[in-house]
């Protein structure tokens, strides 16, 4: 049984409705919107295309790896599953940047003192 053909397809967007192309520069598995970063819950393993869950996933965080490359953390939003994946060279880089940026836009406590009390 081949998978091929639904391997490397165009998809459009959920969530910003942007044709995404399935080839990208830098990538061979093209799985996340370039302008909005959201992806879908399609892989078991990368590229597979096996996953039956298939719903949005919403970029939460980036991760950066040990060789400095950068990865975006999505999250399902049907099931909650966590994946990292390679971001591709076309992907907007003020997105990824609004996304890495994200704690420091919204910090959970007080910037303004950092002096040391002693
Ligand atoms: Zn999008
Ligand atoms: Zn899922």
């Amino acid at each position: 049984m081949s998978h091929k053909s639904r391997l490397d397809t165009d998809f459009t967007c959920t969530a910003c409705r942007h044709h995404v192309p399935a080839l990208a520069f830098g990538t061979r598995h093209r799985n996340h919107c370039p302008r909005c970063l959201w992806s879908r819950h399609l892989d078991e393993q990368p590229g597979d295309r096996r996953c039956p869950c298939a719903q949005p996933m919403e970029p939460i965080a980036i991760e950066v790896r040990r060789d400095g490359e950068w990865a975006i953390v999505h999250r399902c939003t049907g099931c909650n599953a966590i994946k990292t994946n390679r971001v591709a060279g076309d992907d907007h880089e003020r997105a990824l940047l609004a996304l890495a940026l994200r704690p420091i836009a919204n910090p959970a406590f007080p910037l303004d003192d950092l002096r040391d009390p002693a």
